[in-house]
This record gives structure tokens, sequence and C-alpha cells, in this order.
């Protein structure tokens, strides 16, 4: 998919050197956001507990003079080093465990990092005048019955289940971060990530492209849950931070989230082929039970992205794959170095 902006529309902040604090700078999208910011020429304070990110997206920053590294949990009072800062003029909430095994290995943590931490993060942007983005999730819709998913559709959500410590606190960060713009408190703007990936990766993320491909490069089992049917709609990284700078800097006067995603639809055994594709594995494939509450589609529909912010998705997923799976060709190696695919 392609389409003919610029870079100079592409959400830079107007050449104006911005103070960015980044919670979660430190993870998969978190990292990349970072690096683009610090390329654009904006000072960047990345807030991250460390929890689920790799420490070498971290190293990869820290040479950067504009770049400053907090450590620290948004669930906790924000440190000092964050709150003495009165020029940060743009808070992007990125901090939370987002692959299921790991929001759902400490649940009341994952709940808390959306309710109290996005309500420190949007009282701080209150403080100082910062704008402020939440990431939330396509998860918000749940198993959903409309299909693609737009932003007006409320979602089927098992709020007793063990996604809804992610599902449910995402809700609720939403509903604050509008409250906050409904009173003037803050400028908000939100947008509902949907299924990310690329470089930067956790291999042990456990999420299905991070799983597959580095099963298939190690040429360990491959594992499908369910009968692969179920659906997902996957976005490059690099489109993902485009679409979120281009949110957060847009002149944006009415209150609503915005769908990011891709919208080319895979069935995880779509998925498989082109991993195979990409990687020549001989793995043998294994199914394991579909884990509860596992969405069965998942599409976004992308309009209000594109009419807003005239932003759509350029990488393919057969692009994106092959570069992810060089990226994980290099970690495995390095994790291992006898490791040759
Ligand atoms: N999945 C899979 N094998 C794996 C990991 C995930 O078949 O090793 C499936 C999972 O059940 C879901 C889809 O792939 O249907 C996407 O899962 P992921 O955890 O990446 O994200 P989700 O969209 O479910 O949050």
């Amino acid at each position: 998919m392609k389409n003919d902006r610029t870079e100079k529309d592409g959400g830079s902040m107007n050449g104006k050197r911005e103070t960015a604090l980044v919670a979660g700078g430190a993870g998969f999208i978190g990292s990349h956001l970072c690096r683009t910011l610090l390329d654009q020429g904006h000072e960047v304070i990345c807030l991250d507990n460390l929890q689920t990110s790799r420490e070498v997206n971290l190293r990869m920053l820290e040479g950067h003079r504009a770049f400053t590294f907090v450590r620290g949990d948004i669930v906790d009072p924000l440190p000092d080093a964050v709150t003495r800062r009165r020029d940060i003029s743009r808070i992007y909430n990125l901090a939370c465990a987002a692959s299921p095994p790991q929001y759902q290995a400490d649940p009341e943590h994952t709940m808390l990092t959306s309710v109290v931490g996005t309500d420190r993060l949007l009282r701080l942007a209150e403080q100082v005048g910062a704008r402020f983005l939440l990431t939330s999730t396509s998860e918000v819709y749940g198993d959903p019955e409309a299909h693609p998913q737009r932003e007006d559709y409320r979602g089927w959500v098992n709020c007793t289940g063990p996604r809804a410590c992610y599902d449910e606190g995402k809700r609720a960060a939403e509903a604050m971060a509008f409250d906050f713009a409904r009173l003037g408190r803050a400028d908000v703007r939100v947008a509902r990530i949907f299924n990310t990936y690329g470089p930067n990766m956790h291999p042990d993320d456990g999420r299905v492209i991070s799983n597959l491909v580095c099963q298939a490069l190690s040429g360990d089992a491959i594992t499908i849950y369910g009968d692969g049917s179920q659906t997902r709609s996957f976005c490059f990284v690099s489109d993902m931070v485009d679409g979120l700078i281009r949110l957060m800097e847009a002149p944006l006067s009415d209150m609503a989230p915005v769908n990011l995603g891709n919208p080319e639809e895979y069935s995880i055994l779509q998925l498989l082929d082109q991993v195979v594709a990409a990687t020549g594995t001989r793995s043998q494939v294994v199914f394991q039970p579909l884990p509860v509450d596992d969405p069965r589609r998942r599409r976004p529909d992308i309009r209000r992205a594109s009419q807003l912010l005239g932003w759509e998705p350029r990488v393919p997923l057969s692009e994106g794959l092959a570069i992810t799976c060089a990226f994980f060709e290099k970690e495995l190696y390095d994790r291992a170095p006898g490791f040759a695919c």
C-alpha cells in the first residue's frame, strides 16, 4: 500500500523542537517511536520499568545526546527526574505489557498500569500543558461481532475473562483520557493499535509473529493455536510509528479514538505460509488449544485515520516479514552463536 505524502507532512512537529515523554519507550513500538522522534530533532525522555522490554533497545538509544532514560513504573508516583521537567510538551503512553502471556502473567499490575498509570500521566499532562496520546488497543473490541472494526463499534468484551485485565484496563484508560479532554484538563488523542510486528520485538514475547518466526528459524515445532482459521491484520512497526506521530500532531477537534493498523487480513494459517516462504523452514507444525476468549477475526477500518491524518500503511506483510526474519535471525545468533538456520 502506498500513498503520496511527503516526509514533511508526515507528522513531524512543524520544525519546532519538542520535548516528548515516552512511557514504555524501551519496548517494541516505544523504542522505534523514540528513535523516530530523535531523528526528527526532538528531545526524548523515556520512562520504562524494563518489565517486558529488551534492554538492547535502550542501549541503541542511549548514545543520542537528546535522549534521557528514567527507570520507573507508572503505577508508582512518577520519578522526580520526570516531574521536574516542565518543558515536556508531548506525552506518549505506551507503557503496558501487550502480549497475552505477558499481560496475563501479572493481571493486577496490567490493570493498574492502564488505570493508575494513565491517570498519573494525564495529571502530568495537565500540570505541564503537554499534549497526551494514549495507545489503546484493538482488544477493546473483544471478540468482535462487527467486521471490520470501526471506532464506533462498542465491542464484545468478556469483563471477567483472562484477557480482561488488558482489555478492560485499556477501556478504562480511554474513558479517563476522554474525561480529561471533556473537562478541558488535557488535549488528548487515543490510538487503537492493531497487531503490530517488526524488529525490536522480544523473541520470547509470545505473540504469533515472534513465535512463528523464531520457531521456524530455530527448526522448532511451530505452534498454531486452534485450527488456525482465526484472522489478524498485521501492521509493520514503521507504519505504526508514523501513524502515532501524525495522530499526536494533527489538529483534532473531535473526541474520538482512531484505529491504527494494517487492514490486510490473514488467517493464522495464511500467516504460517508466509513465514514458511520467508524462512524456508522445515519445522513441523503442531496444533494446540485455542486460548480462552481468543478473538475469531480482527481487521481495522482505517477510514478515520486516512481522512484525519492522511495515513495508511505502506509496508506489505511479505516485505515486513523479510525484515523481521532478518532481525530475529541475528537475535537468535547473538543468543547462541552456533545457531544457523
Ligand atoms: N497464535 C498462534 N500461535 C502462537 C501464538 C499465537 O496460533 O504461537 C494465535 C493466537 O491464538 C491468536 C493469534 O495467533 O489467534 C494472534 O495472537 P497474538 O498473541 O499475536 O495476539 P492477539 O491478537 O491474540 O492479542
